[in-house]
């Protein structure tokens, strides 16, 4: 089973009420090939909800206490961030996920680059806070920018259960 996350899916769990939906990966989802998470709403946060950045380092650093997690009005949800990653791995394990898709930049589930903490747009790389949790625990951790890897990976499976 892979996992993804929500939001790529079609599911409208964006901080801005939005989603970032890529047709293939929801097809997955309806194929149950795949299962949905978003983080940020298994932790408690409302849709909509304030933006948020890792301020001070990336999702690791949160995990070690070296950074923080604060909305744009600088309200402190360090501790919401890090227990939907808990609550979604949780769920991830529950399906016997091993590999997750995750929409980049995101404070939760970026991958390789997240917004840098200054609210101006800007990215650095590291990984979310969820994302980090994630790899620590051993899933696999694929960029929303890789999806067709994971796509081709199952289409292979397909194919050698037909011979
Ligand atoms: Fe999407 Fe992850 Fe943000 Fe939820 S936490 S909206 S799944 S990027």
């Amino acid at each position: 089973m892979i996992g993804i996350s929500a939001c790529l899916g079609g599911i409208c769990c964006r901080y801005d009420g939005q989603a970032k939906e890529i047709v293939a990966l929801k097809k997955l989802v309806e194929d149950q090939k795949a299962i949905l998470v978003c983080p940020e709403v298994l932790g408690g946060l409302p849709i909509p909800r304030e933006p948020a950045e890792i301020i001070g380092g990336d999702g690791f650093d949160v995990w070690n206490g070296q950074a923080k997690v604060l909305t744009n009005t600088g309200a402190d949800v360090t501790d919401l961030f890090k227990h939907g990653a808990i609550m979604a791995y949780q769920k991830l394990i529950e399906k016997e996920v091993t590999t997750i898709i995750l929409k980049e930049n995101s404070p939760s589930c970026g991958g390789k680059s997240i917004y840098d903490g200054t609210f101006s747009g800007n990215h650095r790389s590291g990984p979310g806070v969820a994302t980090s949790y994630f790899i620590s625990k051993g899933l696999e951790v694929i960029s929303e920018n890789d999806w067709q890897t994971v796509l081709d990976r199952e289409e292979r499976k397909c194919q050698k259960t037909k011979y």
